[in-house]
């Protein structure tokens, strides 16, 4: 098999500019030049991983099969490619860092001064060229996370440089992604941030083989020319990546320019590739996703804490979406602030829905917004915190437990409806101590979720510290809940359900990382398709 080729996506200017979704949409173009590829997202910063830090600073934790909890890029390389990427995928400082720490008290370097470089850039370089060799890649595509100037991200670039120059630059590219603001709507197009930002690649040693130029409309011809003539890339080479309907549009429009052409030719691949049919899929895909009619759109009330950032539920919005596209119909997400919702404010929903969440803050307002979507037969979807919180509102309400709570919001609750695991227990640790990753599901015959899912088994992704509390099952059982789903032999509430309401569905699980573009997650396309009736 030929050597991997390799394309490092760096980042100027400022954070933001979308270099995930630069690197997701090399990957698929790339993918749909029969290409077998993969996405590497690497974090410059010091957390071990994504666990522990504020969606509302970082956007959504994306977990993935194997229990990574990792940056929402790799959700977007999942979703853009239609492939699972193992958490191996999403490299911090800390994880190379304790390697490295570790091979040193081992002995693994006795009698050698232990430093960045080599040890640190080699263990990087090591990691990136293991996942291309063992998933047989033709192609990997690596975005060093932070902007070009950050300390944190020195190493992994030194690395990056390295890997050109021991693998040539017939198996290495560089792809930079900068920003050409406008400073009015008809103004021109601004080059200096990026000349600036290439400067400062450059005097680390990398010289960009493509810079992509963010800009709310196409870059024109003359920054293009002066882009070119001041980053020493080649004017074909400097692409415009200007705002577009949806970013599964991105994809098409470095396509448009030429940009499979010339890295094919820059890697030596030579022939003609044929790939109209493959383009015909994709570009039917992101019709229906952008072509949903304002008109007739469902509004869906999203109740949480973390609505300061549309990024912290990404997942879920992208989830909802997929399931309005595969019936024409658009989706409004309304994000109503758990902490204060006012009389009335749920009123008139298609549907609402309460995503994952940590802690006590907010909690009475998601318990609340449970009772209202049961009193009002407005179909409601509880993804983990949610399925929770519908719990306990549930026991409050129609099984008479006064003062059930979870065990996370009062330690010493009444009726501990949704309890610590009992593996979780005692654990002081905060990072990577939850339960997590894909999970079997058990689903019972007749109910409602069997209809949803069409089998009696599925598995899901699961990032959870409490769980139903068994103890109560007879009471919501005579009270009319339905648990449908179940886990680890029987033991493990997964799914709820009220049988005679419209839609009123709880999941432990977390159900909007499996959801891609044209395959929208069960889940979702039952609330979206019981929102629509
Ligand atoms: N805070 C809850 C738990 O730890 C729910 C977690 C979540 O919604 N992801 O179990």
């Amino acid at each position: 098999m030929a050597a991997p080729k390799f394309i490092f996506v760096t980042g100027g200017v400022m954070s933001g500019l979308g270099k995930g979704v630069v690197s997701s949409s090399i990957a698929k173009l790339l993918q749909l030049s029969d290409q077998r590829v993969s996405c590497v997202k690497i974090d410059p910063y010091l957390n071990y991983d994504a666990g522990t830090m504020n969606p509302i600073a970082h956007g959504e934790v994306f977990v993935t099969d194997d229990g990574g909890e990792c940056d929402m890029d790799i959700g977007n390389y999942e979703r853009f490619l239609d492939q699972n990427i193992p958490k191996s995928h999403n490299i911090t400082t800390s994880q190379v860092y304790s390697s490295v720490m570790e091979k040193e008290r081992r002995g693994d370097y006795l009698g050698k001064c232990v430093q960045i470089i080599p040890h640190i850039t080699d263990e990087i370089k090591s990691r990136i060229r293991s996942i291309a060799a063992a998933e047989s890649l033709d192609m990997l595509i690596v975005e060093c996370g932070g902007t070009v100037g950050d300390i944190e991200s020195l190493p992994f670039l030194e690395a990056l440089r390295q890997m050109r120059v021991e693998d040539g630059p017939k198996n290495v590219a560089f792809v930079h992604v900068t920003l050409a603001p406008s400073l009015d709507v008809v103004g021109e197009q601004k080059t200096k941030p990026t000349q600036h930002s290439v400067q400062e690649l450059r005097r680390i040693g990398i010289q960009p083989d493509y810079v992509t130029v963010r800009c709310d409309q196409r870059l024109q011809d003359k920054p293009r020319e002066k882009i070119a003539l001041f980053t020493n890339v080649p004017v074909d080479d400097v692409l415009s990546c200007h705002n577009a309907g949806t970013i599964f549009r991105v994809p098409h429009m470095l396509y448009e320019q030429g940009f499979v052409n010339s890295i094919f030719e820059k890697f030596g691949k030579l022939g003609y590739i044929n790939t109209s049919n493959n383009w015909k899929g994709w570009n039917e895909t992101v019709d229906a996703i952008e072509s949903t009619p304002e008109r007739d759109a469902l509004r869906i009330a999203m109740v949480g804490k973390y609505v300061a950032l549309a990024d912290s539920y990404v997942s879920v919005n992208h989830a909802l979406r997929h399931a309005g596209a595969a019936i024409g119909r658009r989706i409004d997400i309304d994000l109503v602030d758990s902490e204060s919702i006012p009389a009335g404010r749920l009123d008139g929903y298609d549907g609402i829905l309460v995503p994952g969440g940590f802690g006590t803050r907010g909690a009475e307002g998601i318990i609340h917004a449970a009772q209202h979507a049961q009193e009002t037969d407005t179909p409601y979807l509880g993804i983990c915190f949610g399925f929770q919180l519908a719990a306990v509102a549930f026991a409050r309400t129609s099984c008479g437990l006064d003062g059930a709570t979870s065990t996370e919001i009062d330690v010493d609750a009444h009726n501990p409806v949704i309890d610590i695991l009992p593996e979780a227990d005692g654990t002081r640790d905060m990072g990577g101590s939850l339960r997590l990753g894909a999970i079997d599901i058990d689903i019972a015959s007749g109910s409602r979720a069997e209809s949803i899912y069409g089998s009696r088994s599925i598995s899901r992704r699961h990032r959870h510290r409490y769980e139903f509390n068994t103890d109560y099952l007879d009471r919501f059982a005579d009270a009319g809940m339905v648990f449908s789903g179940k886990s680890d032999s029987g033991r493990r509430m997964e799914i709820l359900e009220i049988p005679e309401s419209r839609f009123f569905v709880g999941v432990q699980f977390h159900p909007e990382f499996n959801s891609r573009p044209a395959k929208p997650e069960e889940t979702f396309a039952a609330f979206i398709g019981a929102a629509a009736n």
